[in-house]
Parts: C-alpha cells; sequence; structure tokens
C-alpha cells in the first residue's frame, strides 16, 4: 500500500529511552537497531511539518510495577534519571511534545493515552491519522494503538520496521500485531511511505 503524509497526520514515538535499550535495566533485545528507520520517520514527518509525538515511562522511584513493591518490572524509567532519557541517536527536533506516562506512584499505565490528555492534544491539533512506532510492540506499543483504535476517531499505521517486541513468551509480539490488525490497525513500512 502506497501511503502519502497529509496535513492531518502525526507520528507518535513509544518510549525510546535508554533502559528499555541493550544495557538497560528492563531491556527490549534488539531496540536500538530501530534507531535509524525512526530517525527517518521522524525526519519526513518533520520536513512536513508534521507534529510528532515522543512517549515515555516516567516513574517515581517506588513505582508501583517494580518488583519492590510488588509488581512484575525490574526498576526501569524513574523520572530524572539516565534510564529515563530518550536513547541519544534518535534525532527528534525541538517541536517534538513529549508525553510523560506511568507517573503517578499508585499506577502503571503502558499507553501514551493513560491519563495524559494526548487524545486532546490529537483532537486539537486536527489529527486523524496517527503513525506509531517505538518499543514494545508487546506492551506499550500495543496499548498504545489499543487505546488509540478505542477512540475511534483515528486511522492508525502500525510502522512495523520501527517496532520491537519484548518476547517474554516467544510469539508475543506476533500475537500482539495480530491483535492490532484485527482492531484495525494497517501495519507499513518505509518504503510504503511515499
Ligand atoms: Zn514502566
Amino acid at each position: 500500500m502506497n501511503i502519502t503524509l497529509s496535513a492531518n497526520d502525526a507520528l507518535l514515538v513509544v518510549d525510546m529511552q535508554n533502559d528499555f535499550m541493550p544495557g538497560g535495566s528492563l531491556e527490549v533485545t534488539g531496540s536500538d537497531t530501530i534507531i535509524p528507520v525512526i530517525n527517518t520517520y521522524i525526519h519526513r514527518f518533520n520536513s512536513a511539518e508534521l507534529p510528532i509525538f515522543a512517549s515515555r515511562d516516567y516513574h517515581p522511584a517506588d513505582h508501583i510495577s517494580f518488583i519492590d513493591q510488588q509488581g512484575q518490572w525490574p526498576p526501569h524509567c524513574v523520572a530524572e534519571t539516565a534510564g529515563a532519557q530518550f536513547h541519544k541517536g534518535l534525532q527528534f527536533p525541538d517541536s517534538t511534545i513529549i508525553i510523560s506516562k506511568g507517573t503517578d506512584r499508585e499506577k502503571d499505565a503502558y499507553s501514551a493515552f493513560d491519563s495524559t490528555g494526548l487524545i486532546k492534544i490529537l483532537h486539537d491539533k486536527a489529527i486523524n491519522r496517527v503513525f506509531v512506532c517505538g518499543v514494545a510492540t508487546d506492551y506499550c506499543v500495543h496499548a498504545s494503538v489499543k487505546d488509540l483504535l478505542i477512540a475511534k476517531d483515528f486511522t492508525v499505521l502500525l510502522l512495523t520496521d520501527a517496532i520491537k517486541a519484548v518476547d517474554l513468551a516467544p510469539g508475543d509480539g506476533d500475537k500482539a500485531r495480530a491483535e492490532l490488525k484485527a482492531l484495525g490497525a494497517i501495519e507499513i513500512t518505509l518504503n510504503e511511505l511515499i
């Protein structure tokens, strides 16, 4: 499928933070390998003067999702630490809109739309098509795309050459993609963006 960018499009880059990169406290295998293609998407959207959103996990040090608090995950993406910063290889323009999630100690948030106000921001900017990439396919990308589709007002394009899965159980990433496709997400790669 050939896709041309139009005035009502936006790019959402999900959680490309140091703690999710190789060597980070909650690394997603191969997550740094998608940085070049994400940068290409960033440049395409920036050249077209289209909005770019970057979501980030941004937890308090005693967040409920951490093992110490009986949660599922090792401590990660603690606000104002190096682990919470975006990978330095990403070429986000200054105009990038940063969306912080999971900031409430008592509540985890996988989706970039969970208590962040991002749906309203998209509406305010008259966005009706959102291109999504980042990590992890089977967690925060999945939750974010699902929320967008549930909101009904958006066409969602999943950039399959710019996502990576955790695959805690083998096949989790593929399962997440299949579910999102069934819900209406359209999978594309860079060569389809003309
Ligand atoms: Zn988290």
